[in-house]
């Protein structure tokens, strides 16, 4: 996992609910190495959190834009955002 270039308390408060939960930023980077995103599931087995965990997780990740997600069938898959704000803007990093 790579350092956070900028001080914590410089983040504006978007990405600072990004890094502030270790749990919530390791999501992060385990979603920046797949392209085909991943399922709750698939998240969760990679976590080793409870689901509900990694959802609520996920809902603050898209309520600042850095992931998607898209229905694909009876599942939901999330995918990073490379050119969110926080990545692109505040420059957290991600890989
Ligand atoms: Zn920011």
């Amino acid at each position: 996992m790579g350092k956070i270039t900028k001080k914590t308390e410089d983040l504006c408060p978007d990405c600072f609910k990004v890094v502030s939960v270790p749990s919530r930023y390791k999501m992060v980077y385990i979603l920046a190495k797949e392209k085909e995103g991943l399922t709750v599931q698939q998240i969760t087995n990679l976590m080793l959190l409870k689901q509900p965990t990694i959802t609520h997780h996920l809902n603050i990740l898209r309520s600042v834009n850095a992931v998607f997600s898209q229905d694909r069938g009876r599942e939901r898959i999330y995918t990073i955002n490379r050119g969110a704000h926080c990545f692109e803007e505040c420059n957290i990093p991600f890989d």
